[in-house]
């Protein structure tokens, strides 16, 4: 065979080299491309998490976003909640835990186990006996696992369980830079976000009986009126008033007094559902706000709350004593004429403060209903 004169065959050589650089060229250019959507999905997830201003957005936004930003197959968070704090401001937010089936609470880290001291996120195919206490039973079981510790200046805050349904995803020995990255801004977010409606809860609740303030209930009053008023549907308020409470303060002290308007507001308290809202309204006066509830619903409403009171004795000063209350009842038909929210809110209360005027003066101890 001739052999191939020199130049041809560099110029043979050459083009192959360049269509295998070409090769790496495109396949880096995939890869940058590839890269650069990941890195967009995690800042559109980093930003939807930062600017998350309330409790509720900043879990959807780790249960939804984080889910899909990081194309993980379920998604856990455990919260170190041993005073019951942040259970309690997300029932004063009216948050239906059952809304995220995915979020836990821990009463002490003690729960975490081996988790307590975890400083680096673990990775690893799922263990049952190792993985769950963050994949429970009644959540989808992933094939490999993440567990992210969630630190905070004085401490661990949480877990977070990120797990795939691909075995190959989380592995032991893999880089956690990127996972360590995620879980401090988990932390630090939900910090924020706790503190946030800490403060608003605060500045919103009575701190005597643990209910909503005057100023919650108003607000709320007129955000409720809209409500009905869009759906023409119906609202109901209830306004009660301790009978002869200052007697009970002059005879067994203020002390005791408090712990009445305290121990009044959980009996009024477990007879309303999630979706009402109590408040404490003035001193021995508490108002309930009763969504979609028409007259004769709210009245059986009231007269249960009347009968738990009355029905048990309280104790004061050593003694079982009865304690009463005088309740009204008024009924908000969204197709009334109009007035403001605002106003019409404030007249459905003053029916209801009529109606137990009423109540009063026929007796005390017993349920009147305004009947316009
Ligand atoms: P009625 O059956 O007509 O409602 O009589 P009443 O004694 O309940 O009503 P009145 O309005 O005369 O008295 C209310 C009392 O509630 C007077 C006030 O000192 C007391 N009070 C108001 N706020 C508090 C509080 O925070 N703690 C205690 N212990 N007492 C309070
Ligand atoms: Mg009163
Ligand atoms: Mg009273």
């Amino acid at each position: 065979m001739k052999p191939i004169p020199e130049p041809l065959a560099t110029s043979t050589k050459l083009q192959a080299e360049n269509l295998q650089l070409r090769e790496q060229l495109s396949t880096l250019i995939e890869q940058v491309r590839r890269n650069e959507d990941i890195m967009r999905r995690h800042q559109e997830f980093d930003l939807a998490f930062i600017s998350a201003s309330s409790f509720r957005e900043l879990i959807e936004s780790i249960f939804d976003a984080l889910s899909a930003s990081s194309k993980l197959d379920v998604v856990t968070l455990v919260l170190l909640d041993s005073k019951y704090e942040v259970r309690r401001i997300l029932e004063g937010l009216n948050i239906d835990l059952s809304d995220f089936p995915n979020l836990f609470f821990a009463q002490d880290a003690a729960e975490f186990g081996h988790l307590r001291s975890l400083k680096m996120p673990e990775l690893g195919p799922f263990d049952e006996k190792r993985n769950s206490y963050m994949f429970p039973a009644q959540v989808l079981t992933p094939a490999s696992v993440a567990v992210v510790p969630l630190w905070r200046h004085h401490g661990m805050i949480g877990l977070l369980g990120l797990g795939s349904l691909d075995r190959a995803r989380f592995q032991s020995g893999m880089a956690t830079d990127f996972l360590e990255h995620k879980g401090s801004i988990v932390a630090i977010c939900l910090e924020n976000v706790i503190n946030i409606e800490r403060l608003k809860h605060l500045g919103l609740t009575d701190p005597l009986t643990g209910v909503n303030n005057r100023r919650y209930v108003t607000t709320r009053l007129a955000e409720e009126v809209v409500r009905t008023r869009r759906h023409a549907g119906v609202m109901s308020c209830i306004y009660i008033d301790i009978d002869h409470f200052k007697k009970i303060n002059d005879t067994y002290g203020h002390q005791s007094g408090d712990d009445v308007l305290r121990e009044v507001a959980s009996r009024i308290k477990v007879e309303l559902r999630l979706s009402d809202t109590l408040g404490r309204f003035g001193g021995e006066e508490f108002v309930a706000l009763l969504p979609d509830t028409h007259s004769a619903d709210a009245t059986q409403v009231a007269e249960r709350v009347r009968a738990g009171i009355s029905g048990r004795p309280f104790m004061l000063g050593g003694q079982s004593k009865q304690v009463t209350a005088s309740i009204g009842v008024a009924t908000l038909r969204g197709s009334e004429p109009d007035q403001t929210a605002e106003a019409s809110g404030q007249r459905l209360v003053a029916r209801a403060d009529q109606a137990l005027y009423q109540a009063k003066e026929s007796g005390r101890n017993r349920v009147c209903v305004s009947e316009n």
